[in-house]
């Protein structure tokens, strides 16, 4: 192998720095960890789900913040969570990135709104948004709810609205999910996990 003068000395200099190291009790293994669990002091751990696909792995979201009433906490690193069966701590390249996603300026942070025969969004307060999806759904139900079949037996369905579950659930919120949606009578529950 050829080597030139300049990566000679680079390579004579690593090799020093490293010995030095390990003489004086460091490992560079060690240290570099150190640098790591330092960057995660004072976060506090979420566990959440990766939002992009329908394998839906786990992920611990670390935020920092002062925990003061009026502070924001800021997320500043994202890994798959270990315990998790799904991915036992393993994310493909998308989830590895989804803090980009999560602190990208361009994300959507309010609902967002497009009359028919529009071509322009409008942004709406999530209680607008709310108050509407409310009436829309209480106006359908009333108009499509289906008491009986064809024969006269009690089928109690609303089949003209569907309801689309998060990914980001866990076990818990979609079982109620679920029970609410049937509870109406929806025939078409899905979840964005399968999408
Ligand atoms: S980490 Fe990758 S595989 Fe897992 S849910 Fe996210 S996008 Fe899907």
């Amino acid at each position: 192998m050829q080597v030139t003068r300049r990566q000679f000395m680079k390579l004579c200099g690593v090799g020093l720095g490293s010995s030095s190291l390990a003489v004086m009790g460091f490992s560079p293994t060690e240290l570099q960890a150190s640098v790591r669990q330092f960057k995660l002091a004072r976060t506090r751990e979420t566990r959440s789900t990766c939002p992009y696909c329908s394998v839906s792995c786990g992920v611990i979201l670390y935020t920092r913040g002062s925990g003061a009433k009026n502070a924001k906490a800021a997320l500043v690193h994202v890994e798959g969570d270990p315990d998790n069966p799904v991915n036992r701590g393993t994310l493909c390249p998308k989830g590895a990135g989804l803090m980009d996603m999560i602190n990208s300026d361009s994300r959507l942070r309010q609902p967002q709104y497009r009359a028919p025969g529009s071509d322009q969004w409008q942004t709406l307060s999530w209680d607008e948004a709310i108050t509407r999806i409310a009436r829309l759904m209480k106006d359908d139900r009333d108009a499509n709810f289906m008491e009986f079949n064809d024969q006269g037996q009690r089928v109690n369905r609303w089949n003209t609205t569907g309801f689309l579950a998060s990914s980001a659930a866990a076990n818990e919120s979609g079982y109620l999910t679920a029970k609410t949606a049937r509870a109406y009578g929806m025939t078409a529950v899905d979840t964005q996990a399968r999408i």
